[in-house]
């Protein structure tokens, strides 16, 4: 096994990833900015090194200060975790070549995923289904581009290939406006990513958010754990995240999630690993994939059992996948909410000091957070403060249980989305099943 890892990230995650450690007997290092010595994990840790001042750019985003925790320290591998520099591939790169192992897939692979072009061509060789499209980069022949939207049927999206986090999209409704926007699209993605390649898709209406959780052994073995529906989101943000995903068949559960673990194969793809899809009418459509631990990971492991962190760090120590295909089965329902320390109405980020805070408990609720009583949530950073996670036998169960775990939680200091929360998880719409990306935002009136 790894005898020493540093954590390359703040917060529950770190948390989590510094409690996988421990039970696998790894050391652990944590890192962490100067507005973060008071981080629950930096206080468990067995060693911690501060690695610069408060804005992520100076500290968590800093690859040479990283690198050079992982040298003072004598640690052998980096977690990068979610978010940060998790999946910049010259970070992956850069640990490599200094000698220490990144926890995650090779560069390349983290390079390929991220262009979308490319990682739509990888999966469609695979087999996995993609959304109708241009097949790759647009050219400049507005005759081609025109009859190829035609071909596709209005309404289109165009999609800038280096896009992420919901920026370099534009969704065309009639041909009047289908050049301009290609244009447009253009414009902005060489001035935000430093690349003006972009493609056409389907715009899907109504669809559902979809994902497949797999791992590999970076040798050619596979598995997936099955779906998670990721719906419920507010600016392409995740609120609320379960598994498995109402109404889909366990023949199709196995169906997608074999397309996904042979695309893994196929790729030698090494780690946790998610194919994120949009799902509408009973069909499945790959939007991209991620190339790291998610933030709803819980809701997966709540129902499988499988640690997924835990395989992480097996796989990175070169012992393989502990599971077989076989060996994967899905117990009940899980749901997470995400707590935000936020503002109910503007949701605007309110960082300050947690002045009393009260974890719900009973079977089946598992809490991922770093807070405690007396924490100061810095203004710094995500405003995610904690997962809230309930499993049951049914669905039914599992939202009853969130329910009462979200009336037993106090969060005092600071203001919190548990009110939202709670709205979700009464409402007949949600509590039926199967709402669609654009749900949150119409109840909330955006
Ligand atoms: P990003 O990398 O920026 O997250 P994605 O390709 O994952 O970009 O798309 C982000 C979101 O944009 C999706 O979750 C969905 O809400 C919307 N979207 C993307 N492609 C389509 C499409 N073809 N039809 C409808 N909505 C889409």
């Amino acid at each position: 096994m790894l005898d020493k890892v540093v954590i390359a990230n703040r917060g529950e995650i770190a948390l989590r990833i510094l409690r996988a450690c421990r039970e696998l007997g790894i050391k652990t290092v944590a890192v962490h900015s100067e507005a973060d010595a008071s981080l629950k994990h930096v206080l468990l840790a067995d060693e911690s090194v501060c690695i610069g001042p408060a804005p992520s750019v100076d500290s968590y985003l800093n690859i040479p200060v990283l690198i050079a925790a992982a040298e003072v320290t004598d640690a052998v591998a980096i977690h990068p975790g979610y978010g940060f520099l998790s999946e910049n591939a010259d970070f992956a790169e850069q640990v490599e070549n200094s000698g220490y192992i990144f926890i995650g897939p090779r560069a390349d692979t983290i390079r390929t995923m991220g262009d979308k072009v490319a990682a739509i061509r990888a999966m469609k060789e695979a087999g996995v289904p993609c959304v109708p499209g241009s097949d790759g980069p647009l050219g400049d022949d507005p005759e081609t581009n025109m009859k190829l939207a035609r071909d596709i049927g209005y309404p289109i999206i165009i999609k800038a290939a280096a896009g992420g986090g919901g920026r370099g999209m534009r969704t065309v409704h009639s041909e009047a406006n289908l050049l301009n926007a290609i244009s447009l699209t253009r414009t902005e993605a060489r001035a935000a990513f430093g690349d003006d390649t972009v493609y056409m898709e389907k715009f899907l209406e109504r669809p559902r958010h979809v994902e497949f959780q797999v791992l590999a052994d970076g040798e050619g073995n596979a598995i997936h754990l099955g779906e998670r529906d990721c719906s419920m989101q507010r600016r392409h943000q995740k609120v609320v995240e379960e598994a498995p995903a109402p109404g889909i068949s366990p023949e199709q559960r196995m169906v997608i999630g074999e397309r996904c673990a042979e695309a893994c194969r196929r790729i030698r793809y090494r780690g946790a690993g998610t194919f994120e899809f949009l799902y509408e009418d009973g069909e499945f459509y790959f939007i991209e994939m991620n190339t790291r631990v998610q933030v709803e990971h819980p809701v997966t492991e709540m129902i499988t059992g499988v640690d997924i962190v835990k395989e992480q760090l097996r796989i990175a120590a070169g012992e393989g996948l502990s599971y077989r295909q076989e060996d994967i089965a899905w117990n009940g329902h899980a749901v997470e909410c995400r707590i935000n320390a936020e503002d109910a109405e503007t949701f605007l980020p309110s960082p300050g000091t947690i002045t009393q805070y009260h974890a719900p408990g009973g079977p089946g609720i598992r809490v991922d957070t770093h807070i405690y009583n007396g924490y100061t949530v810095p203004p710094y950073y995500d405003s995610m403060i904690a997962k809230l996670i309930a499993h049951g036998e049914t669905r039914e169960f599992a939202l009853a249980r969130m329910r009462g775990a979200l009336a037993e939680i106090v969060i005092d200091g600071i203001r919190s989305n548990i009110a939202l929360h709670q709205d979700i998880c009464s409402d007949s719409a949600f509590m039926a099943g199967g709402t669609d990306i654009h749900y949150l935002e119409k109840k909330l009136g955006l």
